[in-house]
């Protein structure tokens, strides 16, 4: 019925059907949901409090101990991407005016470093140059130095494609009465990584990537260190949506009857609880060995297409997420869009620190084969004669 009673009128976008073509994600994330997660994010919904809901929610922390190799009590899923599961740890760790420490060799460590400089923390950075990692020299002067109580590293550079070595930095901190968070949303489950055997306080990572999951709800473990320091603040975290108090209830790992904080994204959650299903059917074992064989084959075609990988040690380069410096003479977004236009395969260009200098190729998952390299080599070499034209 015609009415002048409204001034906008429905957008004709939307009277459009959705439009969502079929492509193949090897960029740095999200990676390709296989059929059995996306028909579980398609699954009718039950409410939040649910019983059936509350199990799907402790199969999920049962699945994050497992992933993270850790028995920490305090483990749950944010209802958020990433970049939630950081502000999720710091706004409960760090209190106005606590020193922390962020190691910077990335767009990560500057996410994190300005994420605590909002929340009044006394924030130092400790730089390394994008490509580069940290030895355990250069964390403990850090430590000896500014004296902090967290100190945040990225073990997936996925800006850089590092990877971040870890042993020995857990005790390190402790002994400097520091706690160690740890940011995996790159790596959990494409690389080695052990939360308890570590002495890693905080760990968290992402649904997307490995895990094969929508983006939306992100794994967090805290161990008893730093679950003791969320309980001796001496003022309330400065959100509620992310208090860990209320979160714990919610996740059942408090031992009191749980109680509704949030409507979480339940359908994010079947999602999330089958791509650990599946991780914890594969065996991290397994997925890290395909992982690395997969990028070891993907490095090698790169070579012998004649591109310089951007991370010269080899034991220095994340399995997950490869970065190839941009060839003399190509416009790296002229390549990003042959590869889509001609291949529908999609990789992506730097971030941060790494833009303009990088292509960045993400095996993660699902997504991580043998035959998916060879495509995206293929389609390379085709861009690389192709683009041929537009050399500067
Ligand atoms: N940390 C790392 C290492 C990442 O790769 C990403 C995502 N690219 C994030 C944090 C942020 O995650 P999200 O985009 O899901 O917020």
């Amino acid at each position: 019925m015609a009415s002048n009673l409204l001034h906008v009128l429905p957008p004709q976008g939307l009277l459009r059907p959705l439009a969502v073509p079929e492509r193949l994600l090897l960029g740095p994330g999200p990676s390709n949901v296989p059929p059995r997660i996306l028909a579980a994010s398609g699954r009718q919904l039950l409410g939040p409090m649910h019983p059936e809901v509350l199990q799907v929610m402790d199969d999920i922390k049962v699945g994050i101990q497992y992933a993270f190799q850790t028995q920490n009590q305090l483990t749950l899923a944010i209802s958020g991407s990433g970049h939630c599961a950081i502000e999720a740890a710091l706004v409960n760790l760090v209190e106005h005016g606590d020193p922390v420490l962020v190691a910077v060799n990335g767009i990560w460590g500057q996410r994190a470093a300005d994420i605590a400089r909002r929340l009044g923390a006394s924030v130092y950075e400790l730089l390394k140059p994008p490509g580069e990692y940290f030895t355990p020299w250069d964390i403990e002067e850090g430590l000896v130095r500014h004296k902090p109580s967290v100190l945040f590293i990225t073990h997936g550079e996925s800006s850089t494609g590092v990877l971040q070595p870890l042993e020995g930095l857990g005790k390190l901190c402790h002994r400097h009465g520091c706690l160690l968070l740890v940011d995996a949303v790159a790596s959990l489950g494409g690389a080695p990584i052990f939360m308890d055997q570590q002495e890693i306080d905080i760990l968290y990572s992402g649904s997307q990537k490995v895990l094969n999951a929508p983006p939306g709800s992100a794994p967090i473990s805290f161990s008893e260190r730093a679950r003791e320091k969320i309980l001796r603040r001496k003022t309330k975290p400065p959100s509620f949506y992310l208090d860990m108090r209320w979160l714990a209830n919610y996740w059942g790992c408090d031992g009191e009857p749980r109680r509704y904080h949030h409507t979480a994204p339940i359908n994010s959650f079947f999602s999330l609880r089958e791509g650990l299903a599946m991780l914890a059917e594969l065996g991290l074992e397994n997925s890290w060995e395909h992982h690395r064989v997969n990028c070891a084959q993907l490095c090698q075609g790169l070579r012998d297409l004649g591109l310089e990988l951007f991370v010269k040690e080899e034991k220095a380069r994340l399995p997950t997420i490869t970065t190839v410096r941009v060839p003399e003479g190509y416009d790296w977004k002229e390549i990003i869009a042959f590869l889509t236009d001609n291949y529908a395969i999609d990789i992506s260009g730097g971030l941060g620190p790494s833009e303009g200098k990088v292509l960045r190729i993400g095996l993660m998952g699902c997504n991580s084969t043998s035959r998916n390299v060879d495509r995206v080599l293929h389609a390379l070499r085709d861009a690389l004669r192709c683009c041929h034209h537009s050399k500067l």
